[in-house]
């Protein structure tokens, strides 16, 4: 057996902290690396963006050889909340996960302005776009350094603005250290919720012309869900959204919503008209109405922008 001194003992263990932080470093290089090589052999360069107005054109896209968006092409206006719906396993986050570059197209191309996303670097996308994804991510450390993380000089009264807005501020404040707690290993254990108001107010915080929540809001009920709709456009009034949303009522004001159905673009348009003119749209609506009905009446009028 090896018997070690006491003055061994410290440097061993500190010798193996550093061994897991490499190893999670690692992990995370791992994780990028599909992402990175897929960017490689294509020069990106820095552009000056004119709008943060999205279009997609006549893109699609294939997993395997299973093509699962085909020729989709639909505007998100700048400056306003563009709302996309349709059935389990549409396309919905696909389109999420091309916005932030996780998946590219076979064909047709996104412009932010007037620039092609496929022309612009990593660097300038992820300033550009922010995705909160349906499984939000926290990175062992304290809230505040993962709140911190797309705006490390962050002031206090922005954070506590974005915590605001994506309802996070009361269960943070709540927490004995606040947002000095650490998350993770050995840390708090948050709920889904919890975890997805800190990655909305961290996507906020990140302070990009544009935001795609892909199922961001399922923390709230339908009223909670609405007022964030509210306080999001008041707080951040030229931010352009595009929300994937599994309930109709919590985007029922937006004038731009996108019902998607098997990869393509069945309708377009606001709630009243999308009434009239789309049997799906129609059809998801009334399989919601009964649960819609209890929060319909007690809740305030709420104005979505755009
Ligand atoms: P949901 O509302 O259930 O989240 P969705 O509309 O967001 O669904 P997507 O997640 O975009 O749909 O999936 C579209 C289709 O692509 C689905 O049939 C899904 O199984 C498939 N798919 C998604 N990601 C992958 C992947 N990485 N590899 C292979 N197939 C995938």
């Amino acid at each position: 057996a090896i018997v070690l001194g006491n003055g061994m003992v410290r440097p061993l263990m500190k010798l193996m902290r550093f061994q897991t932080q490499i190893r999670e470093i690692l992990d995370g290089v791992k994780r990028m690396q599909p992402v990175l090589s897929m960017r490689e052999g294509r020069a990106k360069t820095r552009q000056t963006l004119t709008s943060s107005a999205v279009q997609l054109s006549g893109i699609s896209v294939s997993y395997g050889n299973r093509r699962v968006l085909s020729e989709v092409s639909f505007a998100i206006p700048a400056g306003r909340v563009t709302a996309l719906v349709g059935p389990s396993g549409a396309g919905k986050s696909t389109i999420a996960s091309l916005l932030g570059g996780l998946v590219e197209p076979d064909q047709g191309r996104i412009l932010v302005g007037d620039c092609p996303l496929a022309d612009i670097d990593n660097v300038q996308r992820t300033a550009t776009i922010a995705v909160v994804a349906q499984d939000a991510f926290l990175f062992r450390g304290t809230l505040l350094s993962n709140l911190k993380l797309g705006r490390p000089d962050a002031g206090e009264d922005q954070i506590r603005q974005a915590l605001r807005v994506a309802q996070a501020e009361a269960f943070v404040d709540a927490l004995p250290k606040g947002w000095h707690t650490h998350v993770g290993e050995r840390g708090l254990t948050l709920s889904g919720g919890e975890r997805q108001r800190l990655a909305v107010a961290r996507a906020l915080l990140a302070n990009t012309p544009v935001l795609v929540l892909d199922e961001s809001t399922a923390f709230a009920d339908s009223r909670t869900e609405k007022y964030f709709y509210e306080a999001l456009h008041r707080t951040y009034p030229a931010l352009t959204v595009l929300t994937i949303a599994h309930r109709l009522y919590s985007v029922k004001d937006a004038t731009n919503i996108v019902v998607l159905d098997h990869g393509s673009v069945v309708a377009s348009g606001d709630h009243a008209s999308l009434m009239q003119t789309c049997t799906l749209y129609r059809q998801m609506w009334q399989a919601q109405a009964p649960q819609q009905s209890g929060s319909v009446n007690q809740t305030r009028p709420a104005v979505l922008p755009g």
